[in-house]
């Protein structure tokens, strides 16, 4: 059975893309992956979404559009997308169970949080080593944390965390920051940040919660261990475009590269979110992205059947 479009993910860009895409009738399929959802699945309360006056809670929301794209017909399956194979006139996704076809299909896997890859950061994630200081951070009252990072989401989640935390030790391996000037002045000109420069994370240790990290100077190759309660990785992230196996013009970062957020670099393929969107990275940019791709993919099919 030939599909008209197949969605590839279920953050708020493959779900938007599906309520759009169920509305006008397309039929979609949504390969949701096995823990589906995307980000916000690991939120607590999302306040910026508009139309939630007290905020709504990530898992509530992201059930909410699975159910809204649902109500309009959409078919969802929980497998994780393996394989995308763009012939001449349709689309192939594998998954490791299925194999699906389709007219078109709409990529929206978006961008995991990356990681140190040091000792003890396993062990403590999600229980002391955070990737998301906007959902963890009110745990930290009056406590020590280390935001690790020189870019924004760094700045930002240094400075985010003094409204909770005595003290906040800002990491990074270099002597510049990459983050822009007003974020670095606002995280420099705050009492409660200091900033470690030229410094790694070696290990994260405690017994049953975060106590200390291992640190080590890269300019004079000293170490030093600093006790710390909370460790926030801030470090970028890693959009999910690793089953493409190099088929669709990626950015040197791995990001799908695209004009005009919507189109890829292959006729019949369209991308929405935060495997394409380095940038923004927030739900309502990542959702009106699936809106735009979906319109997208309405106007592609019409022109295929004239
Ligand atoms: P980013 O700009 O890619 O910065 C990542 C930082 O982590 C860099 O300083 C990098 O160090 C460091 N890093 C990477 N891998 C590391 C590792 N293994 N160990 C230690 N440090 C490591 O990522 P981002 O800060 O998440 O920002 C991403 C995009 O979102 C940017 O375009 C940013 O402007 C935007 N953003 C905007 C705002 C805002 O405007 N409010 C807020 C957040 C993010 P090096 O510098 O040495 O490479």
């Amino acid at each position: 059975m030939k599909r008209k479009v197949i969605i590839i993910g279920s953050g708020p860009a493959g779900l938007t893309a599906a309520i759009y895409a169920a509305r006008a009738d397309l039929k979609p399929l949504v390969i949701a992956g096995i823990t589906w959802g995307g980000q916000l699945m690991s939120t607590t309360e999302i306040e910026n979404f508009p139309g939630f006056i007290e905020g709504i809670e990530g898992p509530e929301l992201m059930n909410n559009m699975m159910e809204q794209a649902k109500r309009f017909g959409a078919e969802v399956v929980f497998e994780n997308a393996t394989q995308v194979i763009n012939n001449k006139n349709s689309r192939i996704v594998k998954t490791y169970e299925n194999e699906y076809e389709a007219d078109s299909v709409i990529l929206a896997t978006g961008a995991t949080p990356r990681r140190l890859n040091v000792e003890g950061e396993d062990k403590f994630y999600g229980r002391g080593v955070s990737t998301c200081a906007t959902c963890d951070g009110a745990f930290y009252k009056e406590k020590t944390v280390a935001v690790i990072g020189g870019g924004d989401s760094a700045m930002e989640d240094a400075t985010f965390l003094t409204r909770f935390a005595k003290r906040v030790y800002l990491i990074h391996r270099r002597a510049e920051f990459r983050a822009s000037p007003i974020m670095i002045n606002r995280a420099l000109n705050n009492p409660k940040i200091e900033v470690l420069y030229n410094t790694e994370v070696r290990e994260i240790e405690g017994e049953n919660k975060v106590s200390s990290i291992k640190l080590f100077n890269n300019q004079d190759n000293s170490e030093k261990s600093l006790e710390v309660d909370g460790v926030f990785l801030a470090i970028g992230h890693i959009p999910v475009t690793d089953f493409l196996e190099n088929q669709i013009a990626l950015t040197d970062e791995g990001y799908i590269k695209s004009d005009d957020g919507v189109h890829t670099s292959m006729d019949g393929i369209f991308v929405a979110g935060d495997v394409e969107d380095h940038k923004y990275r927030q739900a309502i940019t990542a959702a009106g992205a699936g809106c735009k791709a979906a319109l997208e993919v309405q106007k592609w099919l019409e022109k295929l059947e004239d």
